[in-house]
C-alpha cells in the first residue's frame, strides 16, 4: 500500500532538523512519495536539494500568497513574520520561470485575504493569474493555497482555463467543494480530519475521484501540542476507509489513481 502527502512543508526548521526521523517513519507509514511545497525561492531551491536527497521528495516551487505581497504588506506597516527576507514578487515569477524544469508540480500558490489587507488583493489577483499561466504552459499541476477567497480562486482558475489543480486544506463551504470537484479539480483532505468536522464532510460528499490527502506539516497535527508530520496521512486513509466502508488498501489505491491522474506521474 502507498499512500502519498501531497502537501508538506518538509523545510520547514522544525522538520528541516530532524530530517531523517521524520522521513523515516514516513516510510515506515508506508508513504511512498510526499510533495515538498515551496513558499518562495529561497524555499524552493531547499525544497530542490531536500528532493535531491530523498527518493520520497517531489519538490513544487511556489509563492506563498502572503509572501507575494509581503514588501508592500510591510511597507503599509502590517506585522507578519516570514523566515525568508520579503522579495518583489517579479522577483520571484522570474526565479519560477527559470526553474520550471526543476519542479515536480507548482505550489502553494493562491490567494489569501485572511492575512493580506484589502488594498493589496489587486496586485495579489495578477501575481497569482501570471504564476498559474507559468504553470500551465509548463504543463505543470498546480496546488492552491486559499482562504477567504476559494470563490473569487475558482472564478479565475476556470477563466484561465486550469484543470490541473489541487486545492490543500479547502475549509470553505463545502457546496462550494463540490462545485470545485465538477470543475475537474483535486481537494486534498489533511491529517486532521478525524477532529475536524469540516473536512470529515468533504471526505463523505465529494466524489473519491477527486479526494488526496496531504499533511500541511508541520501544521495541523492530528494531535494537538504536537508537529504534524507526513506519516499521519496514514490516520486520514483509515479514516476515509471507516467512512467509505471499505479496506485502507482501497483508500490507498484510489488516492494513488488520483494522484496519477493530477500530476501525469504515479507516486
Ligand atoms: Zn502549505
Amino acid at each position: 500500500m502507498g499512500l502519498s502527502d501531497v502537501h508538506a512543508h518538509l523545510t520547514d526548521p522544525r522538520l528541516a532538523a530532524q530530517e531523517a526521523a521524520v522521513l523515516a517513519r514516513a516510510a515506515e507509514a508506508g508513504v511512498t512519495t510526499i510533495i515538498s511545497n515551496g513558499l518562495g525561492p529561497a524555499d524552493n531551491q531547499r525544497v530542490a536539494a531536500l528532493a535531491a536527497r530523498s527518493t520520497l521528495v517531489r519538490p513544487a516551487f511556489g509563492l506563498y500568497p502572503v509572501t507575494a505581497v509581503l514588501p508592500e504588506m510591510l511597507a503599509m506597516g502590517v506585522e507578519y513574520h516570514a523566515q525568508d527576507e520579503p522579495i518583489p514578487a517579479e522577483e520571484a515569477i522570474a526565479w519560477l520561470a527559470d526553474n520550471l524544469d526543476g519542479c515536480f508540480a507548482v505550489g502553494e500558490i493562491g490567494l489569501d485575504h485572511y492575512w493580506v489587507p484589502e488594498a493589496l488583493w489587486a496586485r495579489q489577483e495578477t501575481i497569482f493569474r501570471a504564476l498559474v499561466k507559468l504553470a500551465m504552459d509548463a504543463d505543470k499541476a498546480i496546488i492552491i493555497h486559499t482562504r477567504k477567497a476559494e470563490r473569487r480562486a475558482l472564478e479565475i482558475l476556470t477563466e484561465l482555463g486550469a484543470t490541473r489543480v489541487n486545492w490543500h486544506c479547502y475549509s470553505s463551504k463545502v457546496k462550494l467543494g463540490r462545485r470545485i470537484a465538477q470543475a475537474g479539480h483535486y481537494l486534498s483532505i489533511p491529517a486532521n480530519a478525524r477532529k475536524a468536522d469540516n473536512f470529515r464532510r468533504l471526505l463523505e460528499i465529494l466524489p473519491r475521484d477527486r479526494i488526496l490527502l496531504e499533511t500541511d506539516c508541520p501544521y495541523l497535527s492530528p494531535v494537538s501540542g504536537q508537529l504534524n508530520e507526513p506519516a499521519n496521512v496514514a490516520g486520514t486513509a483509515a479514516f476515509a476507509a471507516e467512512l467509505w466502508e471499505c479496506s485502507p488498501t482501497s483508500v490507498a489505491d484510489q488516492v494513488t489513481e488520483n494522484f496519477t491522474r493530477l500530476f501525469g506521474a504515479e507516486p
